[in-house]
């Protein structure tokens, strides 16, 4: 036993899988991994993981691995050199942009990238190619956090650390299932409620937290802004507010005062099918808390109105005086992905620089021009939902898809389909040969995280440091290589040849992460941006003296309801939702072949048991479900965490099909897709 724990190598890195941000020591002999131990020092963790950190890494010796590049023949994609499939892309990408001009080229990157590797492809697709079309798949998750919290508070991240709101009195958790999606949060915010902090969850489902609850609200689905302006008719009717905080530190009072005589609880209750005593409760131990705190998830933004729920959200901790203050832990966001906040930080978007200056500034385009040594584009590129658009009209010659499985993951999946055929080159880099791959012209085998070298950032704003435990199989490249190496083959030279060396040019184009290195990272484990200054510590707690706005003040939002894309009528009498479970993570690709696969082997519609009699199934029986844009065939799980009239379903395991129902209905402000409401009917669905 000695000699063999001798050989074992320790690296530490952060986990790969949800924003919580665990530091993990991954044990590796041999060119495997032997164990994952979560970090007792790590400064979110502290000593805990899920069963995806600690145990979902059997991917990595999945024979599926690809380890060399694939191009497509007659035949189907055959192995090439790297050579040769670079060549084809460089063929490619200058055709498109000779014949048709930079924007007929574009860029899905991914929030499960590296900081630097998001860094080093927006600066090819803007500085190379010469077009904003580069977007990250924050598009479909938190994009509307980052437009509603920074009209609110002017940054797009959550206001406060996590061990800040860990000193909470009342938590109103919303639109968030942490003890599945984002365990070791679910576990601390439990161990918070078991200290005696009174709790209020929002949501639809009988979610994991909400049997702990004080109170548990349950609107029906996209009736999100109309319970947040009960709640805030409620903090006003009942003098809650902070009217000193409200006098010098906020503005528009008066619209949001007056828009809200019309939300008055009971008519609330008629919009929402919340009880009007229980949104009077909620909002009463939200008021009267000494130090409150919102913690929200994607069932605040995955909404046709997802910016107004996240700005109405917003409204109920400005109202308290609760955000900016020691009084209260602000509104804070729960990341889906490892590094959706970096992908988007980073500037992956398609009207936004690194640092979130925007592409029609003159000022912060001149940053980025100085630094890059060239001219840049001036219009904002297309966001990905209009990319798909565009290759399907044509007028897109080359969409490159970064780790992405977006045939799995993004909405109405026959029209990305429908798009990934149209369009003459479509390169998929990515671990295994996904939905998306296989509708690809060129696959480029990738390097996971636990093969990585770079940083995270978590969802409090933390940076940390990912650090390869193995090399990747084969011929298998990091993102980061892979984006040097097309560059190359374009005869560029993109610079910053190490992630060091990147995320240090980052800095000078955006000065708010300019105090973070490498290494400093790798003296101090964790340092959350803003960090302008090598010699000062980041700031956990944002806008203690004013707001990030160019007037200093947080910003009230008088925003109406206004009623989903879909609703329950006789043709699709049922509303899906959907989400995630415990042990898988987003299309599967990763844990679908680790050993979680034992502990959940597919997707499962669950179903009200009112509803599963009404339509005659039981426990386990398949059914065929249809909505306006698509089928799936899913066995069902009879359950009373939902209400009747309303489904759940994850969409992990790409048979299901589960994205073939939802539909194109998107935020209006940031095109979040609709992911939470969608009208489908069961086969033999009788009428209601
Ligand atoms: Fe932590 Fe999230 Fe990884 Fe689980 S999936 S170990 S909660 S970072």
């Amino acid at each position: 036993i000695g000699t063999r724990r001798a050989s074992l190598t320790s690296t530490r890195t952060t986990c790969g899988y949800c924003g919580v941000g665990c530091a993990l020591d991954v044990l590796t002999r041999d060119g495997d991994v032997a164990a994952v131990r979560p970090a007792a020092d790590g400064p979110v963790n502290r000593g805990h993981a899920c069963v995806k950190g600690r145990f979902s890494h059997g991917f990595l010796r999945s024979p599926e691995r690809l380890t060399r590049p694939l191009l497509r023949r007659r035949s189907g994609l055959e192995p090439v050199s790297w050579g040769e499939a670079l060549d084809h892309i460089a063929r490619g990408l200058r055709a498109a942009v000779g014949e048709a001009g930079p924007d007929a080229v574009a860029a899905i990157s991914s929030a499960r990238a590296t900081n630097e590797e998001n860094y080093l492809i927006q600066k090819f697709m803007r500085a190379v190619i010469g077009t904003n079309n580069v977007d990250n798949c924050s598009r479909l998750c938190h994009s509307p956090s980052a437009a509603g919290l920074t009209a609110a508070f002017g940054l797009p991240g959550g206001t406060d650390g996590f061990e800040d709101v860990e000193r909470a009195d009342c938590l109103l958790v919303v639109g968030a299932n942490p003890v599945e999606a984002h365990p070791v949060v679910g576990a601390r915010l439990l161990q918070q409620v078991l200290k005696g902090a009174r709790l209020v969850v929002v949501d639809p489902r009988a979610v994991g937290l909400a049997g702990h609850a004080d109170v548990h609200l349950r609107p029906r689905p996209g009736t999100n802004v109309a319970v947040f302006n009960g709640l805030a008719h409620v903090l006003l009717a009942e003098n809650l507010i902070d009217e000193e905080f409200l006098r010098h530190r906020a503005d528009g009072l008066p619209a949001l005062a007056a828009l809200l005589d019309d939300y008055a609880p009971d008519r609330v209750s008629t919009i929402t099918g919340v009880p009007a005593p229980d949104l009077v409760a909620a909002a009463r131990l939200y008021g009267r808390a000494e130090r409150p705190a919102i913690v929200y998830g994607l069932g605040v933004t995955e909404h046709l109105h997802g910016t107004d729920g996240v700005r109405t959200l917003a409204n109920l901790a400005i109202l308290r005086g609760a955000v900016g203050t020691e009084r209260g832990f602000g509104v804070n966001p729960l990341r889906g992905q490892n590094n959706v906040q970096g992908a988007s930080d980073m500037g992956a978007l398609p009207d936004l620089l690194p640092g979130y200056g925007r592409v029609g500034d003159p000022v912060a385009r001149a940053r980025a021009e100085q630094v890059w040594g060239t001219r840049l584009p001036a219009h904002d590129g297309l966001r990905i939902a209009q990319m798909f658009a565009a290759a399907r009209s044509g007028d897109l010659r080359v969409l490159w898809v970064v780790g992405e499985d977006v045939c799995a993951t993004d909405p109405d999946a026959d029209r990305v389909v429908e798009a990934l055929e149209a369009c003459p080159l479509v390169i998929s880099q990515d671990l295994f040969l996904s939905e998306t791959a296989r509708h690809a012209d060129v696959v480029l085998p990738a390097a996971s995280w636990l093969e990585k070298d770079g940083t995270f950032v978590n969802f409090d704003r933390r940076f940390q440091r990912v650090r390869p435990a193995l090399a990747p199989p084969g011929e298998a490249r990091t993102d980061f290589a892979v984006v040097h190496a097309i560059a190359a083959a374009c005869g560029a030279d993109l610079g910053c040849p190490t992630p060091a060396a990147a995320l240090a040019e980052c800095g000078r184009v955006a000065p708010v992460f300019a105090g973070i290195s490498h290494q400093r990272l790798d003296r101090e484990g964790a340092i959350p941006w803003p960090c302008p200054d090598p010699g000062r510590p980041g700031q956990v707690k944002l806008h203690r003296d004013r707001f990030a706005t160019p007037d200093g003040l947080a910003h009230l939002a008088a925003r109406p309801y206004l009623p989903p894309g879909e609703s329950a009528d006789d043709d699709y009498p049922l509303i899906l939702i959907t989400g995630r479970r415990w042990a898988h993570y987003n299309s599967g690709n990763m844990t679908r072949r680790s050993g979680n696969i034992r502990l959940d082997a597919a997707d499962r519609l669950d179903i009200h048991p009112a509803d599963a009699a009404r339509h005659g199934v039981r426990d386990g029986d398949r059914v065929l479900v249809q909505s306006r844009h698509g089928r799936a065939t899913l066995p069902v799980r009879v359950t009373e965490e939902l209400l009747p009239g309303q489904l759940f379903c994850a969409f992990h395991f790409p048979s299901s099909r589960v994205n073939a129902l939802t539909s194109g209905h998107a935020d209006t402000v940031t095109s979040c897709p609709e992911y939470k409401v969608t009208a489908v009917r069961l086969r033999g669905s009788p009428p209601l």
